[in-house]
């Protein structure tokens, strides 16, 4: 239950379920999910969120960091995790340790790992990243020589090969282009590997390039900010997805104060006319972007809308409350969901931050914490 709790992350699980269910009718035969649960789940938290998606079948997990794996591991998950980001050979043991699979990024990082391995007498699973023209991890398309010598090291197990689009949620020209240059060489390079006689498994899509182009997944959609129920930006259509996340805190304390009056940090902020300021359990330290300060942003409360008066603090804010009636010490304020009839989307605050929903969502803090509402009900 949410009750007593100073400010908190609720997550509606049947709209994770139903994300879910609805990605899979979108992947093509041979396809599975492989949710991103990196960031700790861009936010959601990571733990429960990947038990949830475990009970559902899913077989694969990617993180960006050796740690996060470790995390998951942790937290019961038996599937395969994906580590995408570099991994110092000084954090070599986590991979082995908790059985991760590593992207492999260059020829002589491979040759690095496989030391290890065989040192240790251990085999290392590991993904391919291919970089097709988005130039940041992985052995270029046309190094083929490069990637097949991976496949002979001994000390590696190579479960795929996989590349990263840079633009497949653009829909103008160059994006496009962009994005089917990169499928063409990725295409090429397990082409020219099966040639070889590697029959390897590949992937390619996150969420907007599965939304976009579900034909050229292969056998693993890497879908993040998707299965959180939203896109990076406003989208036209949200397609059925249901947020996943809302974020909640509590009013702590109500002032009354005359015209004139300055309230918060600083002395800027000043009361118009005579009126009712709350003060809010949530601040910059939870991961609220303090450029939603004076006015930029708002919380609810009761349903009805509040906005922020003054400098956002670390772990408070205050909000104007003067047309809001009855609103007491214990009231809930929502930063992110719904309250009555009206909602605070997470596309509404990255917008007035100038940024992408994913950045809002992963820098929601460790302070929050994370409960589960199923059906109705509040689960801890
Ligand atoms: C973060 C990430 C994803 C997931 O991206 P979304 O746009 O959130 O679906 C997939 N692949 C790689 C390599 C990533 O870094």
């Amino acid at each position: 239950m949410a009750e007593g709790k100073r400010a908190w992350i609720e997550l509606d699980m049947d709209a994770l379920r139903h994300n879910v269910r609805l990605l899979r009718s979108m992947l093509p035969a041979g396809c599975e999910l492989m949710p991103a649960l990196k960031c700790n789940a861009y936010g959601h938290g990571a733990g429960i969120v990947a038990s949830e998606l475990q009970r559902l079948g899913v077989s694969a997990f990617c993180v960006a960091s050796a740690e996060e794996g470790k995390e998951l591991r942790r937290a019961g998950i038996r599937a395969e995790i994906l580590v995408l980001g570099y991994t110092h050979p000084g954090q070599f043991d986590l991979l082995a340790d908790h059985e991760l699979s590593q992207t492999i990024t260059e020829l002589s990082y491979a040759e690095d790992l496989n030391k290890y391995a065989l040192c240790f007498n251990k085999k290392i699973n590991v993904h391919i990243a291919v970089d097709t023209g988005m130039h940041r991890l992985g052995i270029s398309y046309g190094d083929i020589l490069s990637i097949s010598a991976v496949l002979d090291l001994k000390g590696l197990c190579v479960n795929a090969v996989f590349t990263h689009l840079a633009a497949s949620g653009g829909s103008d020209e160059l994006s496009e282009r962009l994005t089917k240059l990169q499928l063409e060489r990725f295409g090429k390079v397990i082409e020219e590997l099966g040639a070889q006689g590697h029959r390897l498994r590949s992937h390619a899509l996150s969420s907007y390039g599965l939304l976009r182009y579900p034909e050229a997944a292969g056998n693993y959609a890497r879908t993040g900010i998707i299965l959180y129920g939203v896109l990076s930006e406003r989208p036209e259509d949200t397609m059925g997805f249901k947020a996943v996340l809302s974020v909640r805190s509590r009013v702590a304390q109500l002032r009354e104060l005359s015209a004139g009056a300055s309230a918060g940090y600083g002395t800027d902020a000043v009361m118009k006319r005579d009126g009712k300021l709350a003060v809010v359990t949530i601040g910059y330290g939870d991961g609220i972007p303090r450029v939603l300060s004076s006015g930029r942003g708002k919380v609810l409360i009761n349903g009805f809308e509040a906005p922020v008066f003054g400098r956002i603090c670390m772990d408070q804010m205050l909000v104007d409350v003067s047309a809001i009636p009855d609103v007491k010490a214990g009231d809930i304020a929502v930063l992110i969901g719904r309250s009555g009839e009206k909602e605070i989307s997470v596309y509404e605050i990255a917008e007035a931050c100038g940024t992408i929903t994913n950045e809002i969502l992963s820098r929601l803090g460790p302070r929050l914490e994370r409960i589960v509402k199923r059906a109705g009900r509040e689960r801890h």
